[in-house]
């Protein structure tokens, strides 16, 4: 299909993926063996402005927006889910900043985050609040100069290795939602430490870790937006952000689809290829299909978000679920088509399904998703513009 990429964007794309065939693809078993972060190759990310292509040029990166940076989620995650969404997550920890921050946090920030020298990441999630944001417990309590954070955020993507976190705590807890605030905290700052580093089904090269604060200052001019926006800038934040995890799972089944296509064709059976079977033709149309109508809605809704249109809540969260929901499947039915080789190690289709099902849990679960887009449809009585 034709997507009409800038040229640009075209560069954009054929070096994310050069970049993940010639640096990702020789360790990516590996990384995902040790289960250790990709520094390598976020060194190479960042000497190439892979960080950047979401960034504005006056703040050192590209000027893309959303759109380029999926097109890179999507080319990494075609060959290693966990490289890409240690990538992602920097665009996760920075969009509040680019949309809500103020001139000076921006001057300050941006152009490390532009140019890879500072990866971040977004704490939002405890072990009270998952879908349930409103169960968080961390604190924020105004002090002399700044805020002083208490508590623990739980499954953090980049927790440990980020220089740079969105934090959303509570300035006041009695307004309930309306009680939250969005901070920018440091690595290194008093009283912010890490804590257990989880250990996971899938996505294993990329971090996930709690986030521990503990009579740790903040000082104020790193409140992003103002008191009490810390719900209202997430839910922007993740309105922006989902399209990139869409474009992670649009990757990852068109790498399970080349994967299969492949193995297909060289399996010997009954004397001939399977892929002469109409059983695994049928499979492999259907796989094709459901990729590329997934890719076409993640691109729609990405370039929706770059447009500059005022609400994207629908276009967003339908394309992270029918994404996610299409690599759950499109690797699953790969791994059918390897047979009994595809349950090994040894082939990259075991990596693949295990690494699929995050997409339908992070970044708001699926049934969540669907309950928020029957939401918006009973608003706009499901007509469109
Ligand atoms: C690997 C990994 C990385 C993550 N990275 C980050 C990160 O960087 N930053 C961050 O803040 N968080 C992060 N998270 C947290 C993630 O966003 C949450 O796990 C997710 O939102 C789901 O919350 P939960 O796990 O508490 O599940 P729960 O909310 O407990 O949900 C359990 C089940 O109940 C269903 N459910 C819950 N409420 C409803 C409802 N109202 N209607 C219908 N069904 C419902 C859910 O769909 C799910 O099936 C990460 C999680 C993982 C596993």
């Amino acid at each position: 299909m034709e997507y009409f990429l800038s040229e640009q964007q075209k560069e954009i794309k054929n070096l994310a993926r050069t970049i993940a065939e010639e640096k990702i693809l020789p360790v990516r078993a590996e990384l995902d063996e040790k289960e250790e972060f990709p520094w390598e190759i976020m060194k190479v990310l960042a000497d190439t402005d892979m960080f950047g292509v979401f960034i504005p040029e006056e703040y050192g990166g590209l000027g893309g927006g959303v759109f380029d940076m999926c097109l890179v989620v999507e080319e990494l995650s075609r060959v290693c889910s966990g490289v890409a969404v240690s990538y992602a997550a920097s665009g996760l920890g920075t969009f509040t900043l680019l949309g809500y921050g103020t001139e000076e946090q921006k001057r300050k920030y941006l152009p490390d985050i532009a140019s890879g020298r500072k990866l971040t990441a977004f704490g939002l999630t405890e072990a009270t609040a998952g879908s349930d944001a409103g169960g968080i417990k961390t604190t924020a309590q105004r002090t002399s100069g700044g805020y002083i954070l208490n508590g623990t955020k739980q499954f953090i993507t980049n927790g440990g290795d980020a220089e740079l976190y969105t934090i959303i705590a509570l300035t006041a807890k009695e307004k309930g939602p309306r009680g939250a605030s969005a901070f920018l905290v440091e690595k290194g700052a008093p009283g912010f430490s890490f804590g257990r580093k989880e250990k996971k089904l899938g996505i294993r090269t990329s971090s996930t870790r709690e986030l521990v604060f503990e009579d740790c200052f903040v000082p104020e001019e790193n409140i992003i937006g103002r008191e009490g926006m810390g719900f209202i800038l997430t839910m922007k934040l993740l309105d922006r952000s989902r399209p990139g995890l869409g474009a992670q799972a649009v990757g990852l089944a068109q790498g399970a689809l080349e994967a299969a296509v492949d193995y297909a064709r060289q399996r010997i059976q009954f004397g001939h290829p399977i892929i002469a079977l109409q059983a695994i033709q049928l499979m492999l149309a259907d796989m094709a299909i459901q990729v590329e109508a997934a890719r076409a809605l993640v691109y729609a809704a990405a370039r929706t978000i770059d447009s500059g249109a005022k609400n994207f809540t629908l276009g967003s969260a339908m394309s992270k679920v029918f994404a996610s929901d299409t690599a759950m499947k499109v690797t699953t039915d790969a791994m059918q088509i390897f047979g009994g080789v595809g349950y090994m190690r040894d082939y990259p289709i075991e990596k693949m399904f295990r690494d699929a099902k995050i997409t339908q849990i992070y970044e708001g679960a699926n049934q969540v998703l669907r309950t928020a887009i029957a939401f918006e449809l009973r608003k706009t009585k499901g007509m469109r513009d």
